[in-house]
């Protein structure tokens, strides 16, 4: 028999070359490289008509999406936010010299515990930033109305939820402003990029600013960065997003493999409220306890698996932030793992890795 190859979580989708080659040529017939080139420009309508939004920003990443999400908003001092996302979450937050107060998530959904936030906006806060687990919403009616009645903006990490939707909305159109990631492993990508979505002008010209040195010319306005996206990454996203309809088809059918071989595992998956519309963007699986799920990932990876404890560790753990225990979220990070997910796994392989999971979990 043949060697097996490696099997990760994800893989980044590569399109066609001679598209991104035509992509190309548009940039060697402008000269421009960079700094909200046509490309650029393009991207950002195109992606502002899909999502349904006023305004998407491209960003050089969705970590400084985050940041400049919060800087725009002018969101100071304490930060109610989840323990259970990735990192660059509660990066931002401290990047930005706020403080981050975590409280922790619903089981069920694995995002925000939105009773656990209205406590904890009783002593204070100026934003709640909150992130759409796996594509999955956060109780999203609930934290507009806790963000109107305590005068605090709501921000959402969405760098999950391209494309998912919400009672028949974008889940990126929700919240004061919505950041996503734009990563090569996420749905929708352009190599490295992000955005950010706002539904005034003053904030996408506020934003505009932050992006670039916070001047416009040889006017000076406020302290700036540098967050542009290139023109190479523009035209990277202009190639994959005819792609991603067929992208997102493509993993429902893995998703509906997955689903049919684990019927009978010892597992539980987090749960969407009503009226979302997922976008496949991850399979997590919970296990009933961190060895079983210690075990399943050590068998899957002695036959080239390679599952991803997403998220772990959990955020409320880490040696740079103080905070109070998040038990929900700590257990619910020892105890998942994300399952290999991306179009043109084969259905072999998936069968493979749910017997694993049914038979050790
Ligand atoms: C990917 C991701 C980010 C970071 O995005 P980058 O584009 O890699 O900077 C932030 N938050 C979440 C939840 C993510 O999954």
């Amino acid at each position: 028999m043949s060697e097996r190859k490696p099997i990760y979580v994800t893989k980044a989708f590569v399109p066609p070359i001679e598209e991104y080659t035509a992509q190309l040529r548009r940039i060697w017939a402008s000269g421009q490289l960079t700094n909200q080139g046509p490309l650029a420009l393009e991207l950002e309508k195109l992606l502002a008509e899909r999502l349904g939004v006023p305004h998407c920003l491209f960003m050089a990443n969705g970590t400084l999406a985050i940041q400049l999400a919060l800087r725009a908003l002018g969101v100071k001092g304490r930060v109610i936010t989840t323990p259970y996302s990735y990192v660059a979450t509660v990066s931002s937050i401290l990047w930005e010299n706020c403080e981050p107060v975590f409280v922790d998530i619903d089981p069920a959904t694995t995002c925000i515990d939105a009773n656990a936030v209205e406590s904890a906006l009783k002593n204070g806060a100026s934003a709640i930033l909150a992130t759409h687990v796996y594509g999955i919403p956060c109780d999203v009616e609930r934290l507009a109305e806790l963000g109107r009645r305590y005068n605090v903006k709501v921000i959402y990490d969405a760098a999950h939820a391209f494309d998912a939707t919400y009672k028949g909305r974008q889940l990126l159109a929700y919240g004061d402003m919505s950041t996503c990631s734009f990563h090569a492993t996420k749905l929708f990508h352009t190599g490295e990029g992000g955005c950010v979505i706002a539904h005034s002008d003053t904030d996408a010209a506020q934003l505009r600013l932050l992006r670039s040195f916070g001047h416009i010319g040889d006017e000076h306005f406020q302290l700036g960065i540098n967050a542009k996206a290139s023109e190479l990454n523009a035209a990277m996203g202009l190639t994959v997003l005819p792609h991603v309809e067929r992208l997102k088809r493509e993993r429902g059918q893995v998703v509906a493999q997955y689903d049919a071989a684990l019927a009978t595992a010892p597992i539980t998956r987090p749960q969407a409220p009503e009226g979302r519309v997922t976008n496949h963007a991850y399979y997590p699986v919970i296990f009933r306890s961190g060895e079983a799920m210690q075990r399943v990932k050590a068998t899957l990876e002695a036959d080239k698996v390679f599952p991803r404890r997403y998220f772990y560790p959990s955020l409320d753990t880490l040696p740079y932030v103080k905070a109070d225990a998040c038990p929900v979220s700590r257990s619910i990070a020892e105890r998942v793992l994300c399952l290999p997910l991306y179009p043109g796994l084969a259905e072999g392989d998936v069968e493979r890795i749910a017997e694993v999971v049914t038979s050790l979990a």
